[in-house]
C-alpha cells in the first residue's frame, strides 16, 4: 500500500490516482501543516490489493522520447491574450473541445480564491481557467469525473501539472481516443497555506475582501506581469516577483511541495498531448518580428492526437513554427531544471504556523531590498515612459 509518511513526502505529488482508484475507499487525502495534501491509508479498510501502487505516477514513471514538432503561437482574439498568462493558446484548444459538445477540467478559483480543478462546457466559462495560478490546485474528485466523462463518450480535456496528467492517466490505466491532456512546463507548485496566509495579510492590510486576483496581469506588459489584487474598498495592490510577499516566495524557493524540488516529471517528453509554456524571446526564434510585450505561448506537440488538435485550433491562432530543442534549452529550460530549494524553508514554514504573519516570515528569510520596492512604486511611470520596456530589453539580450 501507499504510505506517505515525514520521511519519505517527496515521493508524493499530491495527484490523488491512488485514492481516486481505491475501491474500498480507504484512502482519504489529508492536508499536513505546509498546506500540501497526502494520501492517509485506513488499515482496517485496506485489502492490500496494491492497486493504489500501480497507479502512482511516481512508482510508475515512464519515460517519452524527444519531441519533433513545436511552434510559438497568440491566440487571434487579443481580449484573449491579454488575460491569459502567455499567448491564450490553452484557451484555443479548450474551445475546440467545447465546440465539438465536450467538456474541459482545469484549475481556477472558487468563490473564496482557493485553487482547485473544476470543469467548464460553455465556451465563455474558460475564462475562469486563464492565468496561470501559482499554487498547487486541490483535484478533489477530478480524476473520477473524468473517468464517468469519457465513459459516456464525450471529448474530454485535461489541464494541468505534469504530475496531474501523468496521474490521471495512470488511474485510467486504458488510452481513451476522446481524452486530451495539456501540461505545462511546470517550475513547481507552491503551498496553498502560503496563498491562504497571504490573502489574510493582505486582507487585513487593505481593510477589505479581495474581490479580484491575478498572478500574472499584464498591466505593465508581459514582460513586466505583476500579481494584482482587487479589493471590495476599491483599494488594489500590484506587485512583481521582486516585491510581491507571495511571488517572491515561489521564486525563492521557499514554499513549494517536497516533490518539486526532485521532480520525476521534468522531461521534453511527455504523456501528455500538448505540452505549453511561456515564450518570453520571441525575437530569438522568428526573424524579423518585434516583440509587442503582449506575450506568446510555446507549444510542444507530443503525440499524434496532440497534432491533430493543433491542427484543428490552428484558425484562432497566430503560428509560427519552432525548433523544439532550441525553445525547451531557452525558455523552457524548467522543463529540465528543478528549482532551488531554499535553506531556510523548514524554519518559514514553522514561522508561517507560530502566529507570524507572511510580512514578517518574508523580511526573515527573503527580504525585499528597499531599491526594489522604491522601483516597484515608480513601475506605472516607468511603463508609460516606456523605461521598464528599455530595462527588460537590456535584461533579455
Ligand atoms: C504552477 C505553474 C507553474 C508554471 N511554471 C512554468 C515555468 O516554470 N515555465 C514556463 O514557461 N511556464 C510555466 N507555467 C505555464 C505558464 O504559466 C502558462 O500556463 C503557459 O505558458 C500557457 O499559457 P496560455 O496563455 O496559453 O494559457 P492560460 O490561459 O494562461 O492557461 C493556463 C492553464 O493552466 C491551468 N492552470 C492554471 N493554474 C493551475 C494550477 N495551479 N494547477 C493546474 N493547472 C493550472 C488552467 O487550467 C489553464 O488551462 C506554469 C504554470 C503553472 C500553473
Amino acid at each position: 500500500m501507499i504510505n506517505i509518511n515525514e520521511t519519505n513526502k517527496k515521493h508524493c505529488c499530491g495527484c490523488t490516482a491512488c485514492e481516486s482508484v481505491c475501491h474500498k475507499k480507504c484512502i482519504s487525502m489529508q492536508t499536513d501543516n505546509e498546506g500540501f495534501k497526502y494520501p492517509v491509508v485506513d488499515k482496517t479498510k485496506c485489502v492490500n490489493c496494491r492497486l493504489c501502487e500501480k497507479v502512482c505516477p511516481i512508482l510508475n514513471k515512464t519515460h517519452n522520447v524527444f519531441p519533433n514538432t513545436a511552434y510559438i503561437v497568440r491566440n487571434k482574439n487579443s481580449e484573449i491574450v491579454r488575460s491569459s498568462t502567455s499567448g491564450g493558446a490553452v484557451t484555443a484548444f479548450s474551445k475546440e473541445i467545447i465546440n465539438n459538445g465536450g467538456i474541459v477540467f482545469g484549475g481556477a478559483f472558487d468563490g473564496n480564491f482557493y485553487v482547485k480543478h473544476t470543469y467548464a462546457e460553455t465556451e465563455s466559462e474558460l475564462s475562469k481557467f486563464r492565468s496561470s495560478k501559482y499554487v498547487q490546485s486541490d483535484m478533489g474528485t477530478t480524476f473520477t469525473e473524468v473517468k464517468q466523462q469519457l465513459d459516456n463518450g464525450k471529448f474530454v480535456m485535461f489541464t494541468g501539472t505534469p504530475c496531474q496528467v501523468e496521474g490521471l492517466q495512470n488511474y485510467l490505466r486504458k488510452p481513451y481516443d476522446n481524452l486530451f491532456t495539456i501540461d505545462f512546463v511546470c517550475r513547481a507548485v507552491p503551498s496553498p497555506l502560503v496563498w491562504e496566509k497571504y490573502r489574510e495579510f493582505m486582507e487585513k492590510k487593505f481593510g477589505s475582501e479581495i474581490t479580484y486576483a491575478n498572478f500574472r496581469e499584464k498591466t505593465y506588459g508581459y514582460h513586466s506581469a505583476n500579481l494584482t489584487l482587487r479589493f471590495a474598498n476599491g483599494k488594489k495592490s500590484i506587485e512583481n516577483t521582486n516585491t510581491d510577499y507571495m511571488l517572491k516566495s515561489f521564486f525563492k524557493g521557499i514554499c513549494s511541495r517536497p516533490s518539486c524540488y526532485d521532480c520525476k516529471f521534468r522531461e521534453p517528453g511527455r504523456v501528455s498531448d500538448l505540452t505549453v509554456f511561456d515564450c518570453w524571446n520571441i525575437t530569438r526564434y522568428v526573424n524579423g518580428l518585434a516583440d509587442d510585450d503582449k506575450g506568446y505561448t510555446a507549444v510542444i506537440i507530443q503525440s499524434t492526437k496532440g497534432a491533430k488538435l493543433f491542427e484543428k485550433a490552428k484558425h484562432n491562432l497566430i503560428v509560427y513554427p519552432a525548433d523544439p530543442k532550441l525553445l525547451l534549452e531557452n525558455d523552457g529550460h524548467m522543463a529540465m531544471e528543478n528549482p532551488k530549494y531554499h535553506k531556510n524553508r523548514k524554519e518559514y514554514f514553522e514561522m508561517l504556523n507560530n502566529g507570524y504573519n507572511i510580512e514578517q516570515v518574508v523580511k526573515k528569510y527573503i527580504p525585499i531590498k528597499i531599491s526594489r520596492k522604491i522601483f516597484g512604486k515608480f513601475r506605472g511611470f516607468f511603463y508609460k515612459t516606456g523605461i521598464l520596456r528599455f530595462l527588460k530589453k537590456l535584461k533579455i539580450k
